[in-house]
C-alpha cells in the first residue's frame, strides 16, 4: 500500500458497519465503515 494512506489518530480495533446514507436528490449509496473513526473501507 502507499504511504499517502492517512492514519488514524489513535490506533483502536475498528468496528466495522454497513451504513446507508441517502442523499437530497433521492440518490442512496451503502458504505461500509469503521463507527469509531472516519475511515471508510468501501463506498
Ligand atoms: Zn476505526
Amino acid at each position: 500500500m502507499s504511504s499517502t494512506i492517512p492514519v488514524a489518530p489513535a490506533v483502536h480495533e475498528h468496528e466495522w458497519g454497513l451504513r446507508g446514507v441517502e442523499f437530497e436528490d433521492g440518490a442512496s449509496v451503502r458504505v461500509f465503515e469503521c463507527t469509531g473513526c472516519e475511515q471508510v473501507w468501501f463506498r
